[in-house]
């Protein structure tokens, strides 16, 4: 954040202190102004104005502060700094780099009212002009680049506020974020950093209808569910069924440009191992750290329920800024619980109106006003960019009734719901095949026949078709058994069940099965279809089931996933499966 060297307005005093929010005497100040509460300056934000009497919610912990101890308003809405640096790096709700203010403090836990730049200050880029003198530039065009990490060029942009005008001066070599390295002819000069308030969408020229998919090389969800580059989706899920190893799984494999990776869990240790991790990993794609294309953004243990919501803030912030270079940027938050029940903790302490389980009545226009900054756009610059937002959702007791997942579930346009019955039973990911839809699905299938194969939207319905039937037999099957039902039947239950095993379940940790192309997921149903196929002409010519499901060929359709050579492995399959079907009449 970046108010530490604004000017200092206005002061007031502390009149009362309830965990997170303070309310002042005496201060000038606005709506959303960032202001430094008490002795040790802590950082909050102004929520309420009520006659002299302003409300604040602080962004750190509260305890030891008391009344009559100066609150100082800058003036300013809670900003980010951007710039080259935000990769790589792991910050707090309110965007201090953890390693910085580990190494100030000596530990890494933070203590309060430490304050730190968000991006570096004083590192020196290499920055190369993509500009020259006598040049027209307006705001939000690219005026050079800099190779921010190994695997992304970042974009010097002329910020939005900018008026734009001609090139007068280009500096190219190494700069700091605070140098200038174009000077307009609108006396304006650029710098690679800039600043943006969190709570304003950055502006776009328009939002277009997304129609590419975000491959996530899980087939459940490319095959099934998919997000579209720019779209929006949420996963629910009680405890234990999934939900970080799925964001894990869309961190790593997602083919977005950029990720963001939003932590706002409530215990710290859920957060830890988010850092511990995040680190280690390594892009599949090119070989790199994970991290070179990742920003996390973590709330630590320590800080309090209000800096969640400043997380979700900073983290689209950032995204959209990426997205204004024209890149695809992918942003997970987990948990929107976490924050919706901050917004409960500050709305009763405000003594709102309480709505639905305690939780305020704007609940659903904040989810919405996160979720509407997904999107795929064409920017200012002309470049096209898009954010897509996923959305981890934990309902105590898994219960989807809940506010916090009924809210979401009008917002996103794809749900993946997370079932605990399937976890227990170890089938992973979890991910509901009933209960979980796409809207995007319809929209994005000239891109999958164009790029995969032009009857993706057929072999995919045929597998909803027959994993349906499959729900409706098996509520009869719990009542008669299976042997009673007729052989047609029985065979559609089989082929059902390799549904499951082979193509909707899948082993994020086995090191081929983890990533699924496209290819691999339309191959396998196929696969799957070809056996149903053979099978049905096998039991109209007279074979019994048992000898149909019982060939020697299909047990290999379990083991396509973890086929690296899978082509011919899959080819070789279908072509022995047809044979031994035959062989029997
Ligand atoms: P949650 O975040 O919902 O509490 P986790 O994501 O931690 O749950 O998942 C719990 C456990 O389930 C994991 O430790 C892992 O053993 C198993 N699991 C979840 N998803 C998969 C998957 N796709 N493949 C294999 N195991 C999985």
């Amino acid at each position: 954040m970046s108010q530490t060297e604004q000017a200092v307005r206005e002061d007031g005093v502390i009149r009362s202190v309830s965990g997170p929010v303070v309310t002042a005497r005496g201060l000038d100040a606005r709506m959303n102004d960032v202001v430094y509460v008490g002795d040790e300056g802590l950082m909050g934000e102004v929520i309420e104005i009520e006659d002299n009497v302003t409300t604040v919610q602080v962004y750190e912990e509260t305890s030891g502060i008391g009344p009559d101890e100066p609150v100082r308003n800058t003036g300013e809405p809670l900003s980010v700094d951007l710039g080259p640096g935000l990769l790589d790096t792991i910050y707090d709700g309110v965007q201090r780099p953890l390693d910085i203010l580990e190494d100030k403090m000596g530990s890494p836990y933070l203590d309060r009212g430490v304050d730190a730049p968000g991006i570096e200050l004083n590192k020196k880029w290499e920055f190369e002009p993509t500009v020259t003198e006598g040049d027209v530039v307006e705001s939000g065009d690219e005026v050079g680049v800099v190779e921010e990490t190994v695997t992304i060029d970042h974009k010097v942009l002329v910020p939005p506020n900018y008026e734009g005008g001609e090139v007068t001066a280009v500096n190219s070599g190494e700069f700091t974020v605070e140098e200038t390295v174009v000077e307009l002819s609108s006396d304006e000069s650029v710098q690679m950093r800039q600043e943006w308030p969190v709570r304003e969408p950055r502006p776009a020229v328009e939002k277009k209808t997304p129609r590419e998919p975000l491959i996530s090389g899980q087939r459940i969800l490319d095959g099934l569910f998919p997000i579209a580059k720019g779209g929006t989706a949420a996963i629910p899920g009680p405890f234990g069924s999934g939900k970080t190893v799925t964001q894990h799984q869309l961190a790593k494999y997602a083919d977005a440009d950029i990720i963001i990776y939003v932590g706002c869990g409530e215990r710290g240790n859920e957060m830890t191992e988010v850092i511990d991790d995040f680190p280690e990993l390594e892009d599949p794609s090119t070989g790199n750290p994970l991290m070179a294309r990742t920003s996390l953004i973590a709330n630590t243990s320590n800080m309090p329920v209000a800096a969640r919501e400043s997380c979700v803030y900073t983290g689209i912030t950032i995204a959209e800024f990426y997205r204004d270079m024209g890149y695809d940027v992918a942003l997970m938050a987990d948990s929107t619980s976490r924050w919706a029940e901050a917004m409960r903790e500050i709305s009763s302490r405000l003594e709102e109106m309480p709505g639905e389980e305690g939780y305020p009545a704007y609940l659903a226009a904040r989810l919405a006003q996160f979720y509407e900054r997904a999107g795929y756009f064409e920017n200012v610059n002309g470049t096209e960019g898009s954010v897509s937002a996923i959305g981890a959702v934990s309902p105590p007791g898994g219960d989807f009734s809940e506010p916090v997942t009924q809210n979401t579930l009008r917002i996103v346009k794809t749900f993946w719901a997370l079932d605990a019955d399937l976890a227990e039973r170890r089938h992973f990911p979890s991910i509901n095949w009933d209960e979980s839809y796409s809207l995007y699905k319809e929209q994005l299938d000239p891109w999958f026949q164009e790029n995969v194969e032009d009857d993706w939207p057929e072999e995919r319905q045929w597998a909803v078709d027959v994993l349906d039937e499959e729900s409706e037999l098996q509520e009869i099957v719990q009542l008669v058994g299976k042997d009673a039902l007729p052989d047609d039947q029985q065979l559609t239950l089989e082929v059902a069940r390799y549904l499951r095993e082979s193509y909707l379940q899948q082993n994020a940790f086995h090191p081929v099965d983890t990533y699924c192309s496209p290819e691999k997921t339309y191959l396998t149903v196929t696969a799957i279809h070809r056996f149903n196929d053979e099978a049905f002409e096998a039991l109209d010519a007279g074979v019994p089931v048992d000898e149909i499901v019982n060939i020697d060929a299909t047990p290999r359709l379990n083991r396509i996933g973890v086929q690296e050579d899978y082509e011919e492995y899959i080819a070789t399959l279908k072509e022995d499966i047809a044979t031994q079907l035959q062989e029997l009449y």
